[in-house]
């Protein structure tokens, strides 16, 4: 079965925790605070594999999620790093956000491409004493990793793509001008998987030519086959657009091509407009006149006509050599740029306020606001900048007022998941 759309779970991995330690020396009462810090989490990390032309795999395996990094230890010992997890997809995936749609990265290069961060490690108490506080009977946790559904998608990296209706010839023609050997059958889809076929030019020139399943009249909307293929040739910079010349299926080659090209039209406007160049298969079963007219008609528009016989390689040279000058004039394959996070995705806007507020036993407590935890895992209790931006943050989400609003008074505890501290007005 051919895949080549997948929504998979990514969390990256949490940070290890730093560790809460002192030093023990022998006739040494109480030593100083010496607990490490705890290791970074793995990042999920997308590569590119040319050995795999699907994504099958992830329709079986859905949640990828790294390791956590190792907690801090004594001595001062930094917890160790958790390994990457590595995922391969086909060349060519697009990985987007599965709740916006934004594309985040495009597996097309050789460079590993980092998708979800694992969280750092938190401090250990080796870093929290000071001249007032001797004795750091506390660590940080570590950060988490992050966490998101990506949906991948395939578009294939090929320079050229064939379209046609099914069985007028398409992979006969990658099979002879390229090492591919895609399935050939006189029936409608035999090929349900693309091939990709490297047509070698000598002089280590060559390019990639995509056979994809043959189109079918309304396959831009998504009925039967064909829609789901459209996005492999994309990123095609030029079709080949196959015929039969001989009708030998009892239709008229040129409203095949037009049926073809308004299809290609209803799935994309951009699409339908890049260079075609038309080939005309099954010359043996036709009439010479008809060749003719056909070439004739697609000059008249302004499109290029090869005349061949794909089994036997007839005319094929001809083709391929025009193909090849062609893609020397057209730009290259395009690759798509990440779009930019936009800054409601950042923090969502239902939940960057939220919070409740209980009074239970005498303390305020703040509780219910997830977007609070992620500030609160990186506030630094021992930085003044830190603390100034977190009271700036209690300010600004209306927690200070609605703490007034409850009574509170100076000196009253007020608990924010696992702080504590004293209200000061
Ligand atoms: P696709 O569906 O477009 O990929 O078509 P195929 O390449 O699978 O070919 C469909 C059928 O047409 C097969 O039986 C081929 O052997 C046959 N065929 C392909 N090219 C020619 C040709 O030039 N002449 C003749 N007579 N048959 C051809
Ligand atoms: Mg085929």
């Amino acid at each position: 079965m051919f895949v080549d759309i997948a929504k998979i779970h990514l969390k990256a991995g949490d940070g290890g925790n730093g560790a809460v330690s002192f030093r023990r020396e022998k006739y040494v009462a109480a030593g100083g605070p010496d607990g490490g810090d705890g290791g970074k989490g793995g990042d999920i990390v997308f590569v590119a594999d040319d050995n795999l032309s699907t994504l099958a795999d992830f329709r079986y395996k859905r949640k990828y999620v790294a390791e956590t990094g190792a907690n801090g230890g004594t001595s001062r010992c930094t917890g160790k790093s958790a390994k990457n997890l590595v995922i391969a997809v086909p060349r060519g995936t697009l990985i987007k956000d599965a709740e916006t749609g934004r594309i985040i990265a495009d597996i097309s290069s050789d460079e590993p491409t980092v998708i979800a961060k694992g969280g750092n490690g938190g401090w250990g108490n080796m870093h929290f004493s000071t001249a007032t506080r001797q004795v750091p009977r506390f660590a940080k946790a570590g950060n988490p990793g992050e966490e998101l559904d990506v949906t991948l998608e395939l578009k294939l990296l090929a320079d050229v793509g064939l379209i046609g209706f099914p069985n007028v010839g398409k992979s006969t023609l990658v099979s002879v001008v390229s090492e591919a050997k895609p399935k050939i059958a006189n029936y409608h889809f035999t090929t349900l998987t693309p091939v990709l076929g490297v047509v070698r030019m000598g002089e280590g020139s060559s390019f990639v030519m995509a056979d994809i399943p043959g189109l079918i009249e309304g396959a831009g909307e998504g009925v039967g086959l064909g829609h789901e293929f459209l996005r492999h040739v994309e990123r095609c910079r030029l079709l080949l657009h196959v015929i039969d010349v001989s009708g030998s299926e009892g239709r008229d080659p040129i409203e095949d091509f037009n049926t073809i090209n308004n299809e290609l039209k209803v799935f994309s406007e951009e699409l339908s407009e890049r260079p075609q160049i038309v080939v005309g298969n099954k010359c043996d079963l036709a009439e010479e006149e008809k060749i003719e007219e056909l070439k004739a008609y697609f000059e008249q528009i302004g499109l290029a006509f090869f005349p061949i016989m794909a089994p036997i390689n007839e005319g094929t040279d001809e083709l391929i050599n025009y193909v090849a000058a062609e893609l020397a004039k057209l730009p290259e394959i395009k690759i798509y740029e990440p779009d930019p996070i936009p800054v409601s995705e950042l923090i969502p806007e239902t939940n960057r306020r939220s919070f409740t507020l209980d009074v239970l036993d005498g303390v305020y407590v703040i509780d219910n606001a997830p977007w609070l935890l992620k500030i609160l895992e990186t506030v630094n209790p021992e930085d003044y900048e830190s603390l100034q931006y977190f009271q700036r943050t209690l300010q600004d989400s209306g927690i200070i007022q609605a703490l007034v609003n409850a009574g509170v008074q100076d000196g009253d505890i007020v608990s924010v998941y696992d702080i504590e501290f004293e209200f000061v007005s």
